[in-house]
């Protein structure tokens, strides 16, 4: 059997512990015995940033605006116990915070649907991906405890030194203050991305604020993306036959648990930190989240949701058999896959990608999966498998398909 060709490398960002060995399986059993794999190849495990002063996380965010389509392993973000472990230079930063700097993008989740692991909420049929404003709020503000009665007033001095302020508060009693920003450019590209994102997927995109209550600060956002939207959206969203959608974030949350799924909900950076986590949970597992970077000049990196399963890497080292779920880091894959054929009209490696997704889901389907699935599916007949036993299975799947 002929391999599949690639015309354009896929920048390859390696990661960290068990994701790593999850890498190198998936590599092994279910890419590189089907496709003539070209790989721009960036080793971001620990070791090799530590060595590299970093620098390596640096140029596979060059590399992937070069090139336009990444994938990335999970990689360790260095805390105290880290710096020990792994005796760093210095407390490295989070490899994602480095890339998404550069690339300036919007994160989008979605959950992965399978039968037999159903969410919580019965009418969701259909994945709901979350796009997250990752830009200021209450992510970049200022706070001050407010020891007794005084005043508390917003000042903004102009460039040419002219001011303009507006009271917050006449305290008489003793209370807290918080002062928040975002910026307008940071909120169009976000526009942008999830206007994009949606022509892409041909998914609905809807966006909810609480501007009746804050009348500038969320009214702004509202404003920005409807501009936007009538200016250079529109006319593209009737051809695709898709819709934007603005309500109050209240009722969007309301709309959301009675919906069908199906959609794209963009949310401001607050809103979106706790509602991908309910979503996720309420969408079955961590593990069966995918996720994708989109940059407003439409590069695309594509990885899992999850961390680098630590624990189970231990166990691993150890010996031990482990039952790692790897159906995430093999939609990062496949996302990415599918994503170069678009990209450069080759429309065997889209196919092999729906392929691989599909082998993925029926293996599950039929009754094969880890253990984090095997404990909360509503399959009777279900077979346990290790990590490396439960990829040979999809690769058997694969090869009957
Ligand atoms: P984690 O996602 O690795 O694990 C969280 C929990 O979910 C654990 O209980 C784990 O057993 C379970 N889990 C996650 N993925 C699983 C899988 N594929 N199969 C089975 N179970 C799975 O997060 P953590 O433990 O908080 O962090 C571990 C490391 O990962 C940290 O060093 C952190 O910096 C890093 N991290 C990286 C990313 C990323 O690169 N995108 C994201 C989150 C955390």
């Amino acid at each position: 059997m002929s391999k599949i060709e690639m015309k354009t490398p896929l920048v390859e960002m390696d990661g960290d512990e068990m994701t790593r060995i999850l890498w190198k399986y998936i590599k092994d059993e279910l890419l590189l015995p089907f496709i003539d794999l070209k790989t721009e190849y960036y080793d971001l495990g620990l070791p090799h940033r530590n060595e590299t002063d970093d620098k390596v996380t640096f140029d596979s965010a060059y590399a992937t605006q070069k090139y336009g389509v990444a994938v990335k392993c999970a990689t360790i973000t260095p805390n105290a116990a880290r710096v020990e472990e792994y005796n760093l230079k210095e407390m490295w930063k989070s490899p994602n915070g480095t890339i998404r700097a550069i690339l300036d993008g919007t994160v989008f989740r979605a959950p992965i649907i399978v039968k037999g692991i159903e969410p919580c909420v019965k009418n969701w049929k259909q994945p709901i991906t979350i796009a997250r404003h990752a830009y200021g709020d209450v992510y970049k503000a200022s706070e001050m405890k407010i020891p007794g009665p005084g005043k508390v007033e917003l000042v903004y001095t102009a460039a040419d030194g002219s001011q303009e302020s507006v009271l917050v508060h006449e305290f008489n009693s003793a209370g807290i203050v918080q002062g928040m920003h975002n910026l307008e450019p940071s909120i169009e590209s976000f526009a942008k991305s999830c206007f994009n994102y949606a022509l892409d997927t041909k998914q609905s995109l809807w966006f909810a604020t609480k501007d009746t209550i804050s009348k500038k600060y969320d009214h702004t956002f509202k404003d920005i993306f409807q501009e936007i939207y009538d200016a250079e959206y529109k006319e593209k969203f009737e051809a695709a036959g898709i819709e934007y959608f603005y309500t109050l974030i209240d009722d969007a949350v309301a709309r959301v648990m009675k919906s069908k799924g199906g959609f794209i909900w963009a949310c401001k950076n607050y809103d979106g930190d706790v509602m991908s986590d309910m979503l996720s949970s309420a969408f079955g597992s961590l593990a069966m989240m995918t996720s994708v970077l989109v940059s407003p000049s439409g590069v695309y990196e594509y990885e899992a949701a999850h961390g680098t399963v630590q624990r189970h890497y231990y166990k691993h080292l150890a010996g031990e058999e482990t039952s790692t779920n790897p159906v995430a880091t093999i939609f990062a894959w496949t996302g990415a896959l599918r994503k170069r054929g678009e990209l450069d009209g080759t429309p065997e490696l889209m196919t092999f990608a729906d392929k691989l997704e599909k082998a993925t889901i029926d293996t599950i389907e039929g009754g094969k999966m880890t253990k984090d699935l095997a404990l909360i599916t509503e399959l009777s007949d279900v077979t346990v498998l290790n990590t490396e036993d439960f990829i040979k299975a999809i690769r058997s799947t694969l090869e009957n398909m």
